[in-house]
């Protein structure tokens, strides 16, 4: 793995944010905590995994580490609470945190989304420093500025844009990873290239002999031997996370080109809503993943993407042992769900991502149930 140091520039309206990605990123969070020892709230496994980089993290603050200054929260959707958010802010009173201080997140997607919504509504919005310590929350749930937590059996319906002052990411975190959370990463990560960089598309193809060999079988929640040193993260992190932070730069606030993100998504959402009761609930990434493998489907029959590569992208995500297919749910339901998408609006309907070639998708669709239940089982 390539240890050279990147640095991303992340735009959001008028604010600038950095994204470091290096061994020694975390020596960049002095800088920010200008006004007294950070607080930090971490995901309890990486705190058990890994003593010595946080301690390493916390080093880089240029503050003596303090346990009462420290909260460890489980990760998972489970840390993306109202209850969980209560007992953060609890902890915010007693650590007395000010209005210019700084809340250092250090988790995967849920407890960065979570520490982000409590930064943004502690004091009406403090300083947040993130430490994404998933691939997924690396090259996606860090960078952008959208926290939020689950509520009212709602994914993220109650959520603010605040984008996080600097985003330092170290690919060490990444050695202790479950093999499910590699795939969920390469969905997110196949998605970007998808959207905007057809070089990485190309690169993640052209190894798609190794990615295959590590995760398209083997246990899901076991680590992956040797996956760090097999396989250029570095380089396929720095330029997802770049090709996330323009888009996100072009467009803050989803009113237009960010809505690309969401390519796989609104299928994928309902998917996951649907099956998350039954026997086999689908992860976010195999979600999305099926998703994707839809809209592919349809933009190819719609003859608006080519067929060869709409085969290539099933194909890849195979490779990565991520699905392309899955039982449907009944129409009623599905229609229910896709009219709660919190993204649909009543006056415009819901707007579907559909792929024309890598590099370049449609992001105001219209698409049928039928079309969409032609495609699962
Ligand atoms: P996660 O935070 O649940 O992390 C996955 C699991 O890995 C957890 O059990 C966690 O404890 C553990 N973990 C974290 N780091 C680890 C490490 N280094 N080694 C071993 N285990 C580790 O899941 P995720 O996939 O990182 O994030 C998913 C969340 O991100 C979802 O809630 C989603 O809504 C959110 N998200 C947010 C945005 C955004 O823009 N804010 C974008 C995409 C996704």
């Amino acid at each position: 793995m390539r240890d050279d140091v990147q640095r991303i520039t992340m735009g959001h309206g008028d604010m600038t944010g950095e994204y470091v990605l290096g061994p020694l990123a975390g020596l960049e969070l002095r800088k920010f905590a200008v006004h007294g020892a950070p607080v930090w709230l971490v995901d309890q496994t990486v705190a058990d995994l890994h003593p010595n980089l946080l301690e390493n993290l916390q080093a880089g603050s240029g503050y003596a580490p303090d346990p009462d200054r420290l909260l460890t929260i489980d990760g998972g959707e489970s840390a993306k609470t109202p209850a969980r958010l209560a007992q953060v802010w609890e902890w915010l009173a007693r650590t007395e945190l000010p209005r210019d201080g700084l809340l250092v997140g250090v988790g995967g997607g849920t407890v960065l989304d979570l520490a982000g919504f409590a930064a943004a509504t502690w004091r009406r919005g403090v300083n947040f420093v993130a430490f994404p310590t998933t691939l997924l929350a690396m090259v996606d749930a860090a960078i952008g500025g959208k926290t939020a937590v689950n509520a009212a059996d709602l994914k993220n319906p109650v959520g603010a844009f605040h984008p996080a002052l600097a985003v330092l990411a170290d690919c060490a975190f990444l050695g202790s990873l479950p093999r499910r959370h590699w795939r969920a990463g390469l969905a997110e990560m196949i998605k970007t290239a998808v959207i905007g960089e057809p070089h990485l598309y190309a690169d993640l193809w052209d190894h798609r002999d190794n990615l295959d060999r590590l995760l398209r079988n083997g246990d899901r929640d076991q680590v992956v031997p040797a996956i760090t040193a097999a396989l250029p993260w570095h380089d396929w992190i720095s330029r997802a996370a770049r090709t996330k932070a323009d888009v996100v730069a072009a467009d803050p606030r989803e009113q237009g080109q960010r809505r690309a993100l969401n390519l796989g998504h609104t299928l994928g959402h309902v998917l996951e809503a649907w099956t998350a009761a039954t026997d086999e609930p689908l992860d976010h990434g195999q979600a999305v993943s099926i998703g994707m493998a839809v809209v592919f489907r349809i933009a190819a029959e719609r003859g608006g993407c080519s067929l060869p590569v709409a085969l290539q992208v099933l194909e890849l995500l195979e490779h990565c042992g991520l699905p392309i297919c899955c039982t449907a749910p009944p129409r009623e339901r599905m229609e229910r769900l896709l009219a709660a998408d919190k993204k649909g609006t009543a006056a415009s309907g819901l707007r579907w991502v559909l792929p024309e070639r890598i590099g370049c998708v449609q992001i105001s669709a219209r698409v049928t149930v039928d079309e969409i239940l032609k495609w699962l089982d």
